[in-house]
């Protein structure tokens, strides 16, 4: 998997790659992630890539000309055009089902916007698909390429420890996750599940598999429904019946 951050500030997303889970999956080699500085595409004496826009607006409009030309730059870079994602408010929800099939690609670029976004012919002319990262507006597109880099590189082989690692946490079965716990088993008063201590494996997991439901139908009910749980599914978990 290799995913191409297209950005005004490479170092901005440099930094936070070279950290933690992803910067050691960069190092070895499980995942490559590289960042390309759009400006240096520019044709404007002055280094411009953005202006007013038309209709009077406030704020500056990223031009078409310097994304168009680093987007080419990187197709004959890779030999191939790679899925090309443009990170927008106006774009779908990230979820986890639209990172699972991501990370079956073997190139994804991204686009970062900044200012008052991109001029739009760049969207209709080479983006594939406009992805948000929550119904909230931010200054810039980096933020949301680094969320979408992460999410998709820690299912790629190698880059976690096994498979388990990211299909036991929230939403990967549409549920979220059981409470964790570690040492020590009680603390300012908490004791840890007894469950949790015996051992006893089975039982360890139908607990874990009802703390999911009921973690779920308190934090986030509208879930349940899309995951296929009914009602009755929940009286029965819940021991009602
Ligand atoms: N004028 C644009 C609009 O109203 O749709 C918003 C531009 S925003 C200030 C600047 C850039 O930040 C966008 O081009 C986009 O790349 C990024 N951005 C902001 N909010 C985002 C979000 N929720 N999800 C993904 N990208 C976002």
């Amino acid at each position: 998997m290799r995913i191409d951050i297209l950005t005004l500030f490479p170092e901005m997303c440099r930094e936070v790659l070279s950290q933690s889970v992803i910067g050691r999956a960069r190092e070895n080699g499980a995942v490559e992630i590289e960042c390309t500085d759009i400006r240096d595409f520019t044709l404007d004496k002055h280094r411009r890539v953005d202006d007013a826009p038309y209709g009077g607006t406030t704020g500056m409009v990223m031009q078409a000309q310097p994304i168009y030309d680093c987007f080419e730059d990187l197709c004959k870079r890779l030999g191939k055009r790679p899925h090309f994602v443009y990170m927008s408010p106006q774009g779908s929800l990230l979820t986890q089902d639209k990172v699972k099939q991501l990370s079956k690609l073997d190139n994804i670029a991204v686009l970062c916007g900044h200012y008052e976004g991109v001029d739009q012919r760049i969207i209709d002319e080479i983006v594939d698909e406009e992805i948000s990262v929550g119904d909230y507006v931010l200054t810039g597109g980096e933020l949301p390429a680094l969320i979408l880099a992460d999410s998709i590189s820690r299912l790629v082989e190698g880059v976690l420890p096994n498979e388990e690692a990211y299909t036991n946490d929230s939403l990967w079965n549409g549920l979220l996750e059981a409470p964790q716990y570690t040492r020590p088993a009680e603390w300012r008063g908490r004791k840890v599940p007894e469950v949790l201590l015996s051992g006893h494996h089975k039982k360890i997991r139908e607990w874990k598999e009802k703390m999911s439901l009921t973690v779920t139908a308190q934090k986030r009910p509208d879930l349940l429904e899309k995951a296929g749980v009914t009602p009755q599914d929940m009286e029965i978990v819940q021991g009602k019946k």
